[in-house]
């Protein structure tokens, strides 16, 4: 049965990507600081039989590490990764202090880095992979008063682009989805009305679920001929 590992799969997107790839395959998902909500999930999706959580900073390379050596050792290796843990980050551009930057930047860029490093020998090895990173409309076009967070995701569309390409002969795909705004945590940090403000802006006139980014990115996972491609989920806020 083939495995996927999904970072960031404690809460919100993450978590939905879990409980979508739940019935289809063995899942191993990270979790940094919600271990109630991880082992929670794990004690939920328990009758698949093959989900479990381990716990993971992708922010720092030998956590990763060890990471990917408990999955090996539980699973043999992933087929599938799914790089979904991320941060948000709000401010003034004058404003951002480098410890800032440099913690948005650690967790959405080298965090993706740092996981896919670790896994992709496996899919190498084994001529077949697909690797889904989530990135957000921000890293396509740019949020005001997001500089830190749009610059993070728009590295991560490149090394998207740049791996896909690398590794194509070598059986795998790379993708990314781009969403717009997800109703999750990461949106408490705006007030009621900034909320309504957004959704005016958006034409279908809501935020996505998190189980509407969940299931475009198992469409990218399982496709086989899909590969280089961003593929954005934001009610139509970019078309
Ligand atoms: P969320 O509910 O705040 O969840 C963030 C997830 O990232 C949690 O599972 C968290 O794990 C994990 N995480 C954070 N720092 C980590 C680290 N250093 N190491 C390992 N895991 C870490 O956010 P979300 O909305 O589901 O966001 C998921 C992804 O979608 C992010 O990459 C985000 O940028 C992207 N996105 C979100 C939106 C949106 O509107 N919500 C829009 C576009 C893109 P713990 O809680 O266990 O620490």
């Amino acid at each position: 049965m083939a495995t996927a590992f999904v970072t960031g799969g404690s809460r919100g997107i993450g978590a939905e990507v879990v409980r979508a790839l739940a019935p289809r395959c063995n899942v191993a998902f990270s979790y940094r600081s919600s271990e109630r909500e991880a082992r929670a999930l794990e004690e939920e999706l328990a009758a698949y039989g093959g989900v479990k959580a381990f716990f993971c900073d992708v922010s720092d390379a030998e956590s990763v590490r060890a990471a990917e050596r408990a999955v090996r050792e539980r699973f043999g290796g992933a087929d599938m990764l799914v790089n979904c843990a991320g941060v948000s980050s709000r401010g003034l551009f004058q404003d951002i202090a480098d410890a800032e930057w440099r913690r948005t930047f650690d967790v959405n860029c080298d965090g993706a880095f740092y996981v896919t490093r670790a896994f992709l020998p496996y899919m190498i090895e084994k001529k077949r992979g697909s690797i889904v990173n989530v990135s957000s409309v921000w890293g396509v076009v740019g949020g005001a008063c997001e500089t830190a967070y749009s610059a993070s995701k728009a590295a991560l569309v490149g090394m998207t682009l740049a791996l896909a390409k690398e590794v194509a002969p070598s059986g795998v795909t790379v993708n990314a989805v781009a969403p717009g705004a997800v109703d999750t945590d990461m949106m408490k940090c705006y007030s009621a009305a900034e909320l309504e403000e957004i959704c005016a802006g958006i034409p279908l006139g809501r935020m996505a679920r998190p189980d509407e980014i969940a299931s475009a990115v198992v469409f990218l996972l399982e496709h086989g001929y899909v590969t280089g491609q961003v593929l954005t989920v934001d009610g139509g806020f970019t078309a």
